[in-house]
């Protein structure tokens, strides 16, 4: 069964004098509230009906009924039924109306007794979906009802019978009941005037205004707070995103967070999880303490930053002069006395750290990335000021923390980013430089070929003595061409990293060994300077690829030999440095080399006189391949010499095989070391 007309409309109808008002939910409810108050603190007979929207409703307010029902006579709740509440006769009758009823859309409270009389007989005014307020607690307490509030005991009456009549629609079975109910209705109508003591319902009403201001001003604070801290979290996060540079973001950060927490000291820094300390270098001093900028903050031996590093949460130290140290979880940090740092580290204790710097309350923040401890903000009060930090404060510094992890990630890529163009740049810069190289000295022997053939081709009546001239010059220039493409490809396979190491144990004498005769071999003895081999015979192993160490030697043998006159020396030494490698030299005392050249010689193509005005031949590839090897095989080369005609030195470094003592004897050498064949060059 369904009504479909309203209450209100029949009462407007019924008493067309009547101006409707509107009211807001939160104000129904003061009303509805002081009205039942009325009944709760009256005697005598009473008459009270209710009709709710919809059950729910009618379950906030049940447990108040029941104690309504107590003092009134006759009791009536309507409600459009959710789950179980039906048509029934209990402490007081409860009638379930069709959820189509325009009931549903209504909100009715009607309450007689002899000294008071009142009704609240308004309908729910349908707001547009765009002016109705986003959040949900405004959209509901802001929900606007118009009708009539009133004392006025003929009006309620009429209010009264309206809603009765509903009443026996839906439960005719009540019609004594209801009958009963407005015979009491004719005497309260007779009764002229209220004469209720207006008190408990002013006062009641006052209560209900009271409390409604103050969840008022509850909401107002918290959303200035919200507002603050997002007015700040907006100001540090721009001022932090605009730079790329961590430093001017600690700077800002540090700055802004201590003016807006307004702590004794507000400290960013940079760390990691292994650090043992930091030097301060942004700080916020906010009343007069000492500074920490410059000083050595302990980190690895501090509980506080182990807890942080632990939990990756902020942790926080109520009272950080307390024995022993309690997180605001209840942790215990470090018990009483208790001296996890080394003794010598005594002085650098979270105890004597806290009283020398005189901190009460001390909070740190981890600034995360991806579970990576990136840095820490930390604030301190100090002296004899505990600080009790609240939600919010804590939650704008996680924010900021936050927002400083952003940042510094931030900077770090734009870094990299940075650094890959210059390489970038410098790679471009190379290539470019190598084909300009590569192409002269590619193009200046061909030259000379060409024009010794041509030579050779048009002129056959040439001396026999010029001819012989040409053809060599042809030929050491092919040869030299062809070294030249050697060495280059054979430094791009080196540089691409795609050289395959055959790590072995070898003793580097055989190295040395095959090395000089393969010198021997290419060039005429007589024009060699006098070469001396010096490698002591107790030399332990090296781990290396025997080919490629050859292929070291060879180069700065040559060099050696190729920049000493033949009334020279060349001398090829090695020894043990003291640690896990063996140093090779190879010394002459030939031309040398100026000491700000010392690094130059390992550029490729580098070659003192210039490729055009080159007497000694070379491909000024030597150096820079020697360097990818012995890189390669995890030494280093560097070259030395006093300057011009005093010589020079090179020496590299060759890792020892970490062996047993019997793996090093002769007869494993020879079985195992065997370098398989030498380069071909
Ligand atoms: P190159 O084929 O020209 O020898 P390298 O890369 O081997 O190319 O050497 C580069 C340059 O370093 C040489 O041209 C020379 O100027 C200098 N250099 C190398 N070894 C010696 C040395 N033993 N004494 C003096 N200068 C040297």
């Amino acid at each position: 069964m369904s009504n479909s007309t309203s209450i209100l409309e029949d009462l407007l109808q019924t008493l067309p004098e009547l101006r409707t008002q509107l009211y807001f939910k939160s104000s129904l409810t003061a009303l509805s509230h002081a009205m039942e108050d009325q009944v709760l603190a009256g005697v005598g007979s009473s008459l009270v009906i209710a009709s709710f929207q919809r059950e729910r409703f009618y379950r906030q307010e049940a447990h108040r009924y029941l104690r309504i029902s107590e003092r009134a006579d006759q009791v009536y709740v309507l409600a459009a039924p959710e789950t179980d509440f039906a048509n029934r006769s209990g402490q007081y009758e409860t009638i379930a109306f069709a959820p189509t009823d325009a009931l549903a859309h209504e909100w009715h409270l009607v309450v007689i007794g002899a000294r008071y009389a009142a009704c609240l007989i308004c309908r729910e005014k349908q707001v547009p979906i765009a002016e109705a307020d986003s959040t949900q607690l405004a959209t509901d307490q802001a929900r606007r009802f118009e009708g009539i509030w009133t004392f006025d005991r003929k009006t309620v009456c009429v209010v009264a019978e309206l809603l009765l009549d509903r009443i026996l629609a839906y439960r005719p079975e009540l019609a004594t009941k209801i009958s009963q109910a407005k015979a009491q209705l004719q005497v309260a109508r007779r009764i002229s005037a209220n004469n209720a003591d207006p008190e408990p319902f002013a006062e009641r009403l006052v209560t209900y205004l009271q409390a409604g201001q103050y969840k008022l001003l509850k909401a107002y604070r918290s959303i200035a707070a919200k507002e603050q801290k997002e007015r700040l979290v907006n100001s540090i996060t721009a001022a932090i995103r605009r730079s790329f540079d961590p430093e001017e973001i600690f700077a800002v950060a540090v700055r802004e967070l201590g003016q807006a927490l307004r702590g004794c000291r507000c400290l960013i820094y940079r760390c990691k999880e292994t650090d043992l300390s930091v030097t301060i270098q942004h700080e916020y001093l906010g009343a007069a303490v000492d500074s920490l900028v410059g000083q050595a903050w302990v980190l690895r031996d501090n509980p506080l930053f182990q807890a942080v590093v632990e939990h990756q949460e902020r942790v926080y130290l109520n009272d950080a002069q307390a024995d022993p140290w309690v997180l605001e979880d209840g942790r215990t940090v470090l018990p009483p006395g208790s001296s996890i740092a080394q003794p010598s580290a005594r002085e650098a204790q979270p105890e004597s750290l806290a009283q020398r710097w005189t901190i009460a309350t001390w909070l740190m923040v981890p600034v995360m990335h991806q579970n990576r401890l990136l840095g820490m903000v930390e604030l301190h009060t100090c002296g004899g000021t505990l600080h009790e930090w609240t939600e919010a404060e804590l939650g704008l510094i996680d924010a900021i923390a936050t927002q400083i992890g952003v940042a510094l990630i931030q900077a770090e890529a734009y870094a990299h980013l940075e650094d890959l163009n210059q390489q970038l740049a410098a790679l471009d810069v190379t290539r470019s430089n190598l084909i300009a190289i590569t192409g002269h000295e590619l193009r200046t022997p061909l030259s000379t070929i060409q024009v010794c053939l041509e030579s050779l081709s048009t002129e056959p009546d040439m001396p026999p003595e010029l001819r012989q001239i040409m053809l060599q010059s042809a030929l050491s220039d092919t040869e030299r061409m062809r070294k030249l493409v050697q060495d280059f490809l054979t430094l791009s396979q080196l540089e691409s990293g795609r050289v395959q190491w055959h790590l072995e144990p070898l003793p580097l004498q055989e190295c040395v060994d095959l090395a000089l005769s393969s010198l021997r071999t290419r060039q005429q003895q007589g024009d060699l300077p006098e070469i001396t081999a010096q490698v002591p015979v107790d030399l332990p192993l090296v781990q290396t690829d025997g080919e490629w160490l050859v292929e070291v030697l060879s180069k700065l043998l040559d060099n050696a030999c190729k920049f000493t006159d033949p009334q020279g020396r060349v001398v090829v030494q090695a020894n043990q440095n003291g640690g896990q490698m063996l140093e090779v030299t190879v010394a002459d005392t030939g031309r040398g080399i100026e000491p700000n050249r010392l690094e130059t010689v390992f550029d490729r193509f580098y070659q003192e006189e210039g490729a055009l005005r080159r007497t000694t031949g070379g491909t000024g590839l030597g150096l820079a391949i020697c360097r990818q090897i012995v890189t390669g095989l995890g030494g280093r080369i560097w070259a030395e010499s006093s300057g011009k005609d005093q010589g020079s030195q090179f020496h590299f470094t060759v890792p020892i095989v970490c062996s047993k003592p019997e793996e090093a004897s002769p007869k494993n050498r020879t079985e195992r070391g065997k370098i398989p064949r030498a380069r071909s060059r």
